[in-house]
């Protein structure tokens, strides 16, 4: 699909784009860069960093994929959002990171909703202990933003809305116990290339899509 077609598309629906940039060389993203794109999606850190080298400063780092608490170190001085907070541990590694820098890191509780046992998320009784534990009502340089998951990899279109719906019920749900006067707390970070538009019917905030931009990895 043509970039500009998808940006508009988006913007209608206040959706914001990130370009999931993961095994793409540097001068996709500048081609993608030089036609206004701003929010880049890694899943791996040194990834992210080689390309961080390689484009312009204001271009937005966004990690989405499962992040090792001993990488923190390497891209809390800059990175823009963390997609995939799922545990407590990873999330005071986070803060610890985060105010060695001198910064507020934003991020996002990640949600197992899809049926495939192997993708990483909480669940909601453990993402309420999360919230509710003294531990993380001390942290001061994490900001949580809202929720993100992935539907499972599947033709059945009904399944896969299901499971967006889903999310967006645990992000009221979370929101309203936990966050009810936070503006911050407000994205549903859900949608890939193969059924971002059904994410964005269940209210999606923020969709993440590499290969219909770049094409098949
Ligand atoms: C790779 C990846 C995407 C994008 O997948 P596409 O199908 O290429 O759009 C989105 N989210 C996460 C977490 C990913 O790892």
């Amino acid at each position: 699909m043509k970039f500009n077609t998808l940006v508009s598309l988006l913007a209608a629906k206040n959706v914001r784009l990130v370009a999931v940039s993961k095994t793409q060389p540097p001068e996709r993203l500048l081609e993608l860069y030089r036609a206004g794109q701003r929010i880049f999606g890694e899943n791996r850190v040194q990834e992210m960093l080689e390309k961080r080298d390689a484009l312009p400063d204001d271009a937005e780092w966004h990690l989405i994929g499962h992040l090792q608490t001993n990488k923190v170190k390497l891209i809390a001085g800059f990175v823009q959002m963390i997609h995939s907070v799922d545990s407590l541990r990873l999330l005071a590694e986070i803060d610890k990171q985060a105010a060695k820098a001198n910064r507020t890191i934003d991020c996002l509780l990640q949600f197992h909703i899809a049926q495939e046992e192997t993708k990483f998320g909480l669940d909601e009784t453990e993402a309420v202990a999360l919230l509710q534990s003294p531990a993380f009502q001390q942290l001061k340089h994490v900001r949580l933003c809202g929720v993100m998951g992935m539907a499972s990899f599947s033709d059945d279109k009904a399944l896969v809305r299901s499971e967006f719906h889903h999310l967006q019920e645990i992000f009221q749900q979370i929101k309203k116990a936990f966050f009810p006067n936070d503006p911050h707390f407000r994205e549903i970070s859900m949608g890939m290339s193969g059924d971002w538009e059904i994410a964005v019917e269940e209210g999606s905030t923020m969709v993440r899509i590499g290969s219909l931009l770049f094409g098949m990895r």
